[in-house]
């Protein structure tokens, strides 16, 4: 008899975990509950620090997939877990010798932060509307005129007291730098500033990005958090802001402003948490057992965890995870 592991969400994440424990000679089942395979990465246009398209990685992960023994529900949504069961919303119960968690993360809401207009004023945006105008080639203003001048806010539902979201969502400034390249690659006439906090290059490559977005790219960053914006008779939208650099006031008006919005904990965990007795950090992510030694298990004996079901994580990050914690997940299951 094989062994059989859940893979709960077919994210990335999922979808490495599941891949390398079919290798590893285990009956996978990957549950995933929307319709299709990919999680996130379906929603981005070209992926940091390489610009490669996320259509590239996304069919090849999904390719290698469906030349597997991978068995995939999709449609099916977990809302409760045991080492040894997997719960769906329709009720089946399904039987296992171990579970990977995968289940991803959520999107912060902009429009809790109301002082930035999301949702209100035309020419606001997300960082992920940014990326579906970028996927559908139709990158413009509300009004489908060309922008000329626009404002990238960092940390938007990240590092913020007043929203209980007090971690860094890492990818975000990263995200801000590679998306004011792709701006500029469309407009080279436009203006582009980015208003941050503290800029953080984390992983190979980034550095050299931030270094050549303002040098090449001539991409205007300013230290400094913008505390309203509001519209203009002409549809522009005004923003103020203070130069911390210098201790200056700012006042400009853009064309567009793209809120860099964070990643927060998925809304499911809490359930799916106090099911099988997993605990959670302080940011709502899942908490490994141990973040060094043993960082894609968690509390529970057979259940594992890989990708941004415990903290925000770049794609690269995702992937090594999911080999580990197929590896640790099969060791268990006593392949
Ligand atoms: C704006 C933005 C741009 C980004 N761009 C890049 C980039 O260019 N390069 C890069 O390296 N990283 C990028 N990232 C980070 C990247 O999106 C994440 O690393 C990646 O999505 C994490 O994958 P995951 O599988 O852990 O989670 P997710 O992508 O969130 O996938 C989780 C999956 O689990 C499913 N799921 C959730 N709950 C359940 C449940 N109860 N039952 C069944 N299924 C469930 C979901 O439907 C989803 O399919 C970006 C992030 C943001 C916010
Ligand atoms: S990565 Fe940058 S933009 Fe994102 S939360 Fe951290 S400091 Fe803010």
């Amino acid at each position: 008899m094989k062994k059989r592991i859940i893979v709960i969400g077919g994210g990335v994440a999922g979808m490495q975990t599941a891949l390398r424990l079919a290798e590893q000679g285990a009956a996978v089942l990957l549950v995933e509950k929307e319709s299709e395979l990919g999680g996130k990465l379906r929603h981005w246009h070209v992926l940091f620090p390489s610009f490669t398209p996320a259509s590239e990685v996304l069919t090849e992960l999904r390719r290698r997939i469906n030349a597997s023994d991978i068995e995939v529900l999709t449609g099916a949504e977990a809302v409760a877990l045991a080492p040894k069961s997997v719960t769906l919303r329709d009720g089946r119960e399904l039987a296992c010798d171990s579970v990977v968690l995968c289940s991803g993360f959520t999107l912060f809401d902009a429009s809790i932060k109301e002082e930035y207009g999301y949702g209100i004023y035309d020419n606001v945006f997300t960082s992920v509307d940014l990326e579906r105008m970028f996927r559908e080639g139709r990158v413009a203003k509300a009004d489908g005129t060309r922008p000329r001048r626009i404002a990238f806010l960092h940390c938007v539902g990240s590092r913020d007291e007043k929203v209980c979201q007090q971690h860094c969502s890492k990818v975000c400034c990263i995200t801000g730098v590679k998306q004011a390249m792709e701006i500029k690659r469309l407009f080279p006439e436009a203006d582009v500033f980015n208003f941050y906090m503290d800029i953080r290059m984390f992983g190979p490559g980034y550095e050299e990005m931030y270094r050549e977005a303002q040098q090449r790219y001539n991409i205007h960053f300013v230290r400094g958090r913008i505390s309203e914006a509001s519209p203009t008779i002409d549809g522009r939208v005004q923003i103020k802001a203070e130069d911390t650099l210098t201790g200056r006031p700012l006042r400009m008006s853009v064309d567009m402003l793209i809120l860099l919005v964070g990643m927060r904990s998925n809304d499911d965990l809490a359930a799916l948490a106090a099911s099988a007795g997993l605990d959670r950090a302080p940011s709502g992510f899942m908490k490994p057992r141990d973040l060094f030694l043993d960082n894609v298990r968690s509390n529970v004996g057979g259940i594992f965890y890989a990708g941004a079901v415990s903290a925000p994580k770049s794609i690269g990050e995702t992937l090594n995870e999911g080999i580990a914690a197929a590896d640790a997940a099969a060791r268990y299951a006593g392949l």
